[in-house]
């Protein structure tokens, strides 16, 4: 197997293959058939290309051939966005009356399914501590069909341990799925650990430039025709020209995610133990009580550092903007600093209750470092954090 910088800028070569040494826009909706026969068969055959956009389309397919490649799957599947892709995934898997097993400190539309639509739809589910796989363990009932997991988990960066959760639900004949969005295939493998089925938001790292929603799902082809099927009748398909700058941000991921992986670690380094910071959550540091095994089953730790202002909720809001580089934004993955308050952008979504369930203290500010120069992003956050000691002291 070639490296995954080759990997990212090759492994498409064979799909659609043209002349055009950048990748064409198949921007049409439907395409042509020969004969009946072909037309017949196009018409079923799952994640083909030369049917109707929604059934798949070329640029799909290139993307799709570099993320099964990346994650080391059969199969991927592009959708058009990271919720679109979850929530297809799990509608195809489970049914009324079965028990899905996420995490507490999940990305906040993943617990907004767990809490709200599947209960709704007669799928019952339990939201346990990542960091305790007993507490896993215990989670299981004779209908559990599924186990969502996200590691590190957004915003508060926890770790799962893959291989003990998937030694579990294996013995039991559950499926594990794995949101691998803020790690990416550079910095974590989870198919190296046995989940079944990965998924990503890749409007963050995949993409990596803050312009397309998007997202992906990669595992066997068994698997992926039955979530092609659910595609189908849930319609969030991705635009052509969406997935063709998508196409083009994954030929830059290992690069861009060296930089954000160096980014990530000297900002951490930089805010732990600063007066007004009373914790910083980043697993590439010694003091994340899960170092150990986040260097175990990771390469790298990522650009998204989580830190949390001793006084509270108004000094979040007052570091935040404070920065000069960072904008305040609900994103993160793209080549430009982000940062956001998470306790403010999910009380539409999430009761106050649901909110602290799902890990998020008022005073957390979740900064995704982008690709800027490294002593730049360091100063910026430095001066940010002496601002806030600043203001309180008044
Ligand atoms: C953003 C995000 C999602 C949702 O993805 P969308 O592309 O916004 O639908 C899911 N999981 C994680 C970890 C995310 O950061």
């Amino acid at each position: 197997m070639v490296g995954i910088s080759t990997t990212v800028m090759h492994a498409d070569r064979d799909v659609h293959p043209t002349r055009s040494v950048a990748r064409p826009i198949y921007q049409p909706a439907a395409f042509g058939a020969e004969d009946s026969e072909s037309f017949a068969r196009a018409a079923v055959e799952p994640r083909g290309s030369d049917f109707y956009t929604r059934f798949g389309n070329p640029n799909h397919a290139h993307v799709a051939a570099v993320v099964a490649q990346l994650e080391n799957t059969e199969a991927a599947m592009v959708m058009a966005s990271g919720m679109a892709a979850l929530t297809t995934t799990v509608l195809a898997l489970v049914s009324a009356g079965d028990h899905v097993i996420g995490q507490r400190s999940t990305y906040g539309g993943t617990a907004s399914l767990l809490l709200n639509l599947l209960p709704r739809l007669g799928v019952s589910t339990t939201q346990v501590d990542q960091t305790d796989v007993r507490a896993f363990e215990e989670a299981f009932t004779s209908q559990t069909r599924l186990v969502l997991l996200e590691s590190p988990s957004n915003p508060s960066l926890q770790i799962t341990d893959l291989r003990a959760v998937v030694d579990l639900a294996r013995a039991r004949g559950v499926l594990t799925a794995a949101d691998n969005t803020f790690a990416t295939p550079l910095n974590q493998r989870p198919t190296d650990h046995g989940i079944d089925l990965v998924w990503h938001s890749a409007t963050k790292y995949l993409n990596g430039h803050s312009d397309v929603s998007a997202g992906v799902v990669a595992g066997s082809a068994e698997l992926l025709d039955r979530i092609w099927e659910v595609s189908l009748l849930t319609g969030a398909t991705l635009g052509p020209f969406d997935s063709w700058l998508l196409l083009r941000g994954l030929r830059t991921l290992p690069l861009r995610m060296a930089r954000h992986n160096d980014n990530g670690q000297a900002i951490a380094e930089a805010l732990q133990g600063h007066p007004a910071i009373s914790r910083v959550h980043y697993p590439g540091l010694r003091s994340h009580p899960q170092h150990e095994l986040a260097a175990a089953q990771m390469n790298g730790f990522g650009g998204v550092v989580a830190v949390e202002l001793a006084a509270g909720f108004p000094a979040a809001d007052a570091f935040v903007g404070h920065l000069q580089y960072a904008r305040r934004s609900a994103s993160l993955g793209g080549v430009e600093s982000l940062a956001v308050h998470p306790a403010s952008m999910w009380r539409g979504m999430l009761s106050d209750e649901q909110l602290v369930a799902s890990g998020l203290p008022m005073g957390l500010v979740r900064v995704a470092a982008g690709t800027e120069d490294t002593a730049d992003l360091v100063a910026d956050v430095l001066a940010a954090a002496d601002h806030v000691v600043e203001v309180d002291g008044r």
